[in-house]
């Protein structure tokens, strides 16, 4: 693998190589078997993958997240020295490369699904996540880029970003990678305290339990239940709990509501301890 820091390294190395299709994985390292989880998926597809490592300061809506989000470059390239082959590409860019003074922000606009869930309780984070993908996206030209469903909604704005901008590009979307206990894999579990990470498996289990009670009980009773369950664990606030169209990302508040063909997720924002944790699952049709 190549590792660039700049534009004009990534476009040499892109001119030597000259594969297609042409992959991407957009990371904000701290790389996990999640993250591999994309590149694998993007190395079975495309002859040449970039990898990219930046943590994009505009998708933060909290200084003091930006300031702990974990950084380990060495071990992301030694990580990513086992998975890349030798035409593959890491890209660390630096701030001035992503937003140089010349660059002209773009203001996106996603109707209902930045109102909702993360984009209610993360004001400006989308448009943050819009801004650097698509800059990201205009440097790389990838023909494919890998995303995980671990950020749902992430999905579903990528996708209407690359909509507006007339993009080429085809967004896969990776199912979520856990760990055995089945905690989602995320960059900031690292940052959780012992005691705390040990509980933290109660969001998927709860998450579980309640895609199962969604056939006998009504939606206000299962949300009644997710709270309970994991507040049980004092550490623990549940920030929202939403049953989602997988398509437009609205959720819905009765199981009446839920149309028939359509599938739900069950996604969800969690305050164990300092860290703010998200997960989904998909739940059942209800007839
Ligand atoms: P991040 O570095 O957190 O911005 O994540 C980079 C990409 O990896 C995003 O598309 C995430 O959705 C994806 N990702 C993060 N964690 C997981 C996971 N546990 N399973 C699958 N994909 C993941």
């Amino acid at each position: 693998m190549k590792v660039v820091s700049t534009i004009s390294d990534l476009n040499k190395e892109l001119k030597r190589i000259f594969l297609y299709p042409r992959g991407m994985v957009p990371t904000m390292g701290a790389l996990h078997k999640g993250h591999m989880s994309l590149v694998e998926k993007a190395s079975l597809q495309c002859p040449v993958i970039i990898v990219s490592i930046y943590v994009n300061p505009t998708q933060f809506n909290d200084r003091e997240d930006l300031k702990n989000y974990p950084r380990t470059p060495d071990e992301d390239l030694e990580l990513l020295g086992l998975h890349l082959r030798h035409n593959d590409i890491v890209f660390i860019p630096g701030d001035d490369e992503i937003y140089p003074p010349a660059w002209q922000k773009r203001v996106f606009s996603f109707g209902d699904i930045e109102t909702v869930m993360e984009g209610l309780h993360r004001p400006g984070h989308f448009n943050g996540v819009a801004q650097v993908v698509s800059r990201l996206f205009e440097i790389v030209e990838p023909d494919i880029a890998y995303f995980g469903l671990k950020d749902f909604q992430q999905v579903a704005i990528i996708r209407s970003m690359a909509e507006q901008m007339k993009l080429k590009v085809r967004i896969e979307a990776c199912p979520i990678i856990r760990e055995p206990d089945g905690l989602a894999m995320s960059s900031r579990n690292r940052l959780l305290e012992p005691a705390v990470r040990e509980k933290a498996p109660v969001i998927y289990r709860t998450l579980s339990e309640a895609a199962d009670l969604i056939k006998q009980k009504s939606l206000p009773e299962v949300k009644d239940f997710i709270i309970t369950s994991i507040e049980k664990e004092k550490e623990f606030s549940v920030e929202y709990f939403e049953l989602a169209d997988e398509k437009t990302l609205i959720p819905v508040n009765s199981k009446k509501e839920m149309k028939k063909g359509h599938s739900y997720f069950g996604c969800i924002a969690v305050r164990a301890g300092k860290i703010r944790l998200i997960d989904n699952i998909l739940f059942p049709a209800v007839k």
